[in-house]
């Protein structure tokens, strides 16, 4: 499929039925798979021929599902998992273990600042954190030794700042480590991380790729272009033999373009079963769908309200990377031309009353603790996910008491809009 255009990789990609078959991808409600003879089965599990045995590691509606996703990203290989959480951890964990390093943007979703500063940290992966925007000497000086990987997302949510994806990846390659970046907010619609040199891409599918609010799930695309076995002394999970594999050496045996999942599947699948079901693997399918004709109107929508926003009196600051006036904007241009997506901050004067008062006037826009639906909704961190902070710990974090988050959905703008303005008219 990789010749044709994204809109068609959206709509055909991964699963192409043959005479007679099932035109929509079937749901292989299945936990096993029956086979003839021991030794059908025995080959599988020498990774010596392709097939499912126990759907903990695959099933082949996920397979559909990564192989679309693989090619939308511009990768070799992908796999599904039951969160973006776990598709985080996985791409980090796959090449990283006790005593390793990993340099990260400190522009994160939360979730993920916390996987990587408290719990991997538990588990002995240390960690460097850089603003996106810093210099390039800012960048490479926090690479140690033991650096084993270098973290980032395209557009962070939910502060709005994006990734100089060619400069991390430049900085990662002369380390000799991967970049891996989640592309959540922009989905390859947007932006394709790959081409700007990103080695591993990582999906919240939970956020536009499903776009419904339906099904919670992640993904991890593989470039295939990182030599793991040039630079094998730092990884040798992949380029030595794995002795719970009856000694696979992954790099070896599945070259560039398969190591990387092979291993994540055949390993941390196996021992931290992570697997997404194969009904939302259907669910984020059909999502996929549309996601082409979705982000366009996501887009459209977004920059309609922070450009409405922008000019209010009642408003102090607009986060939008669309905006001319954003402190993002060129690198924007250059990596989203397109657009990026539908999510909106900004900080009312009048802070935390205001804002609490402001939502309360809203009667389209819900308030709601998530992004990327396709109907609108709206957050203000200080009184839901950031409430124990105080306004000067919330300020110091760089998120005002007024900052509220809007992710445009698929409604009408001017009834969007519509209904911004009356709230703020409401409020004073
Ligand atoms: C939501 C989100 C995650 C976590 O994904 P879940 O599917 O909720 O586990 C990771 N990264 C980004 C950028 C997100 O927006």
């Amino acid at each position: 499929m990789s010749d044709f255009r994204m809109e068609t990789k959206c709509v055909q990609s991964g699963y192409r039925p043959g005479n007679g078959e099932p035109r929509q991808i079937p749901i292989i409600q299945s936990t096993t798979f029956k086979y003839d003879t021991s030794e059908d089965m025995g080959k599988l599990f020498d990774l010596e021929a392709e097939g499912y045995f126990y759907t903990r590691l695959q099933n082949p509606t996920n397979d559909y599902v990564a192989a679309k996703l693989a090619d939308m990203e511009g990768g070799t290989a992908a796999m599904l998992t039951s969160s973006g959480q776990a598709a985080n951890f996985f791409a980090l964990f796959n090449i990283c273990e006790a005593g390793s390093h990993i340099v990260a943007s400190s522009s994160i979703y939360g979730g993920t600042f916390n996987l990587i500063s408290v719990t991997m940290k538990k588990m002995g992966i240390d960690a460097t954190f850089v603003a996106p925007d810093c210099t390039e000497e800012e960048l490479n000086a926090a690479f140690k030794e033991n650096t084993r990987a270098v973290f980032g997302e395209t557009i962070a949510n939910p502060a709005l700042t994006v990734l100089d994806i060619e400069k991390f990846a430049k900085a990662a390659h002369s380390h000799g480590v991967p970049l891996v970046v989640d592309n959540t907010f922009p989905t390859p619609v947007n932006c394709r991380p790959i081409e700007w040199g990103a080695d591993i891409v990582t999906h919240s599918t939970t956020k536009y790729m499903d776009g419904h609010g339906a099904a919670v799930g992640g993904a991890i695309i593989d470039s295939g272009n990182f030599d793991w076995m040039a630079h094998a002394d730092k990884f040798p999970g992949l380029c030595t033999p794995d002795e719970s594999y009856h000694g696979v050496t992954y790099a070896e045996k599945f070259g560039k373009e398969g190591a990387f999942i092979t291993k994540a599947t055949s390993q941390l699948m196996r021992d931290l079963g992570s697997i997404q079901a194969p009904q939302n693997a259907y669910i984020l399918n059909l999502g996929l769908e549309s996601l082409h004709v979705r982000m366009e109107r996501h887009v459209e929508n977004g920059l309609a309200v922070a450009e409405f926003l922008n000019g209010h009196e009642k408003v102090k600051s607009v986060s939008y990377p669309g905006l001319p006036t954003d402190k993002y904007y060129e690198v924007a241009q250059k990596y989203l031309p397109k657009g990026g997506c539908g999510v909106v901050s900004f900080e009312l004067e009048g802070g935390r009353p205001a804002a609490e008062a402001f939502m309360k006037e809203l009667k389209l826009a819900a308030i709601e603790t998530h992004v990327a639906d396709a109907r609108t909704c709206c957050l203000n961190p200080a009184t839901s996910t950031h409430r124990q902070m105080t306004d000067e710990q919330l300020l110091a974090a760089g998120i005002p008491a007024g900052l509220i988050r809007i992710s445009c959905g698929l409604e009408s703008k001017e009834d969007l809009i519509a209904d911004l303005a009356q709230a703020l008219d409401a409020i004073n």
